[in-house]
């Protein structure tokens, strides 16, 4: 198989925005993830190189998000917090309002936007940017630490180029704000994993929600039980996504990698350790077409930031076994937060766990083959 040409996309300049100190959103996971994956020359060496990027022009992002809301989000930002930008999700808890929020959020999407064009040109296999992923903002919504939807952005860049564009999305969170984007479309499907909305935000992504108009079939939702353990969620990722991604033959896939899915997360409730996303990513990789990734939510920083770089090392094709354990010496001199090794244990999974998650998971499965599948011809 031919060398993965793959993009990293990170900056300094990225790397200096925060969010308030009290928000558990933590831009500093994608500067983490690169600290890692520079350790052990994961960056570096044949066909893998870091990208720099600009912030998306104001034309850009009203592609997706009205003038009135792009106007609200500056005017909040430079301290002017009204009425109105409040009722768009402004200075609410989830999308709290700070100084720099409108030029982070325009270059984290330049930053996605930037991956989009590398696939699409066919001068990457594979770019991802651990800044990326604000699949929750709306075109008049911020919502869920998300202002700018880098990912809807890069889906509608992307479908312009391409026949068929798959968003697959294995954020702890379903990702309202992309399938809302593409409700009605059959040339982007979108594909949730997430913890169920009955538990947690958004609350929605139900596998009877399917699109609409021409659209109906592309929007693929598998709502995940808490307690969710990697066999688990393994076992629904095999029994949807590799049939529809067949039978949609995409050009190109958008990857959403929030790790928020994983044990302990302080935001959800699902068990899962980093192999599972290892073995999804093995998997999106199988699927042997241009991958743009991003990061997404996530609220244990050094998990998240280890999760992401086991991807990394995974989508770029550095998935021997134990390929981890290279170059650990190293890197043991340069960091303090990596005892060796990017995999977590394995978690041990009780039987009142599989008791409760088993049953739960065989019914979405069924409930997506039920909903969609025939859509397909399957
Ligand atoms: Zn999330």
């Amino acid at each position: 198989m031919a060398q993965t040409r793959a993009a990293f996309l990170h900056s300094p300049e990225i790397d200096r925005y925060r969010y308030p100190p009290d928000c558990p959103f933590k831009t500093e996971r994608a500067g983490m993830t690169r600290r890692i994956l520079a350790g052990v020359g994961l960056l570096s060496g044949p066909g893998r190189w870091e990208v720099g990027f600009q912030a998306a022009p104001r034309p850009v992002l009203e592609r997706f998000h009205t003038a009135r809301y792009l106007d609200a989000m500056q005017r909040s930002a430079a301290g002017d917090l009204d009425v109105s930008a409040f009722g768009m999700g402004f200075g609410q808890p989830e999308a709290p309002v700070f100084r720099e929020m409108y030029d982070y959020a325009a270059l984290a999407c330049g930053a996605t936007l930037r991956g989009a064009d590398l696939v699409a040109d066919g001068e990457a296999d594979v770019a991802f940017n651990p800044s990326g992923g604000y699949h929750h903002a709306g075109p008049e919504t911020a919502a869920g630490f998300c202002y700018v939807n880098d990912v809807a952005l890069a889906c509608l860049v992307l479908a312009e180029g391409f026949d068929r564009v798959l968003f697959l999305d294995v954020d702890v969170h379903h990702g309202d704000g992309v399938q809302d984007c593409f409700y009605d479309r059959a040339d982007v499907m979108t594909m949730s994993f997430h913890e169920t909305g009955e538990s947690l935000f958004p609350g929605t992504g139900f596998p009877q929600d399917v699109g609409t108009g021409a659209g109906r079939g592309y929007s693929v939702n598998v709502p995940l039980p808490p307690g969710t353990y990697d066999a688990a969620l393994v076992r629904a990722f095999e029994a949807v996504a590799p049939p529809l991604v067949e039978a949609f033959d995409p050009d190109v896939i958008v990857y959403e990698v929030g790790a928020d899915g994983l044990a302990g997360d302080p935001l959800a409730d699902l068990a899962l350790t980093n192999n599972a996303y290892a073995e999804l990513a093995r998997q999106v990789a199988g699927f042997g077409k241009p991958v743009l990734a991003t990061g997404g939510g996530g609220y244990h920083p050094e998990n998240t930031a280890r999760a992401w770089a086991l991807v990394w090392s995974i989508l770029v094709g550095e998935h021997q076994q134990d390929t981890m354990q290279v170059g650990l010496g190293g890197v043991m001199l340069e960091t303090t937060d990596w005892q060796g090794g990017l995999r977590d244990r394995t978690l041990v999974v009780s039987a009142e766990q599989r008791d409760a998650v088993e049953p739960a998971i065989d019914r979405v499965v069924e409930a997506v083959r039920t909903h969609v599948f025939p859509l397909h011809g399957l």
